[in-house]
């Protein structure tokens, strides 16, 4: 696997303090260690590959999961549990030149019906993640950013179909949101989770529906031959008619060779604290179950879990090393005291980080792999997969059915994504947009 991190990255010494892993068993599925065969094989068990298998096998598919290391391995089980809107970075002016307004709003469409299909799950599979808020909301760094929640509002009536409400810097610390924020704005879609309790119920409902899963189990190549494709790991081979690379930011330049340098893995860390006492809650003011975020452009995303642990998440960070993670480890909590100074003196407890995935075009790609008939992929979702990359499961599942999906699926999801330049060492791009977001966030 040619991957374009250090091997820290992909190690378990990231997630070794994860919270997640506190609440839910680590998975043990054996390892693939003879020839199988199968209609549809999926390389990845996160959201991505979990749903597609889900959806699969509960059409009567014959499926294998395959995971390098355990399912929720990747960023699946190591996220800050937003299930929210999101999953490109693409602005609106951006999607209607690229692709026309109606594409636009077909997209936003498939952002919103993501979140509901994780409803959908939770109620079908009577799941128990202990969810929380209700929508999310996004608070004002500066002032001029509260002013521009006033412009935002009809963009989002029109993209959602929803009224978002707008919350006054007065206002905050009696709505639960103390903080150094100027304003507020909660858009009502969506919700908080854990993200581990979720998927760990979708594996589970998978498996009893006839999933083949196997862990430990990287795949080194997919060969395509007259009879379909076979896939091998270092001890067996899985023989299927199609095939989904469900890998994202854990993704290898050669898996497939179409792959290369489209995908851009990058870093994001969360710590989390000890429990918080009531006193030290409205010392600070933030007392709200919101899932929230910042209006940076390198943002921070926080949340009070329902244990009263505080959450707090930032993305950045070029290199995964032991020393890169000492440096992330101290700037954020820098981050962390300046947006919540009361709590300078609280006690990190869990502290981890995880690799999620941009495309160049800035949207989420969920399609047939070029050149490769009966491959398909679904990856980049710009941090925003929990909601997203269960969606991209579930569209995956259609297309290998060849079935028209029935939700959105927008062209901003079909059109293939360009390669970034600097092949493997791309992601010294992220430098100079690092330093400019930071530059511009000021
Ligand atoms: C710290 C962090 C916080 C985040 N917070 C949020 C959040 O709050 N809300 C949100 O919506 N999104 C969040 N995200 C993003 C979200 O977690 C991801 O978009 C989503 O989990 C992607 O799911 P996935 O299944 O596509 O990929 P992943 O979960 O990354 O899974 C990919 C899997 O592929 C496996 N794999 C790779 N190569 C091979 C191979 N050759 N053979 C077999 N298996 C292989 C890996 O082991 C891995 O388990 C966050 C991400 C990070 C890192």
């Amino acid at each position: 696997m040619k991957r374009i991190y250090e091997p820290y990255a992909y190690s378990h010494h990231p997630i070794e303090r994860c919270f997640w892993r506190t609440s839910v068993e680590e998975p043990n599925f054996p390892r693939l260690e003879r020839d199988h065969r199968c209609d549809v094989v999926i390389i990845g068990a996160g959201f991505t590959g979990l749903s597609a298998a889900y959806h699969l096998t509960r059409d009567g598919y014959s499926v294998a999961l395959l995971d390098a290391q355990q399912p929720m391995f990747g960023a699946t089980g190591r996220n800050g549990g937003f299930c929210c809107l999101g999953g490109g970075k693409a602005s609106d002016n951006r999607l209607d030149r690229l692709f026309g307004k109606d594409e636009r709003l077909l997209y936003r469409a498939a952002e919103k019906e993501a979140v509901t299909l994780v409803s959908q799950l939770f109620h079908d599979l009577k799941i128990e993640a202990d969810v929380q808020s209700h929508g999310e909301t996004a608070l004002a760094h500066r002032p001029k950013d509260a002013k521009a929640f006033e412009d935002e509002l009809p963009r989002i009536k029109e993209n959602y179909g929803v009224d978002a409400i707008l919350h006054a810097k007065e206002e905050l610390v009696q709505l639960g949101f103390g903080g150094c924020f100027f304003g507020g704005m909660t858009i009502p879609i969506g919700f908080g989770l854990n993200p581990r309790k979720y998927a760990s119920t979708v594996l589970e409902a998978t498996k009893r529906q006839g999933a083949a899963i196997f862990g430990e189990s990287p795949v080194l190549s997919v060969v395509k031959n007259k009879s379909g494709f076979e896939l091998s790991t270092r001890q067996g081979t899985v023989r299927a008619d199609k095939v989904i690379f469900a890998t994202n930011g854990y993704s290898s330049e050669d898996l497939p060779r179409w792959l290369h340098s489209r995908f851009m893995p990058v870093q994001s860390s969360i710590i989390v604290t000890r429990q918080l006492t009531d006193e030290e809650l409205s010392a600070q003011g933030w007392t709200s179950d919101q899932i929230a975020y910042d209006t940076r452009d390198l943002l921070h995303y926080f949340r009070l879990l329902p244990n009263k642990r505080f959450l707090f998440g930032m993305r950045g960070g070029l290199f995964a090393t032991d020393e890169a993670q000492s440096a992330i480890s101290k700037e954020i909590r820098q981050n962390f005291s300046t947006l919540f100074p009361k709590w300078r003196e609280v006690e990190i407890e869990y502290e981890w980080s995880g690799l999620a995935c941009l495309s160049r075009s800035q949207t989420p790609y969920v399609g047939k792999v070029p050149e490769m008939e009966g491959a398909f992929a679904g990856f980049a979702y710009h941090g925003n997969g929990v909601a997203m990359g269960s969606y991209s499961g579930a569209l995956l599942s259609d297309l290998v059915q060849e079935k028209q999906p029935q939700t959105p699926y927008p062209a901003t999801m079909r059109t293939v994504p360009p390669r970034f330049p600097f092949g493997r060492y791309r992601r010294h791009l992220m430098r100079p947009l690092y330093a400019y977001m930071a530059w511009s966030d000021k």
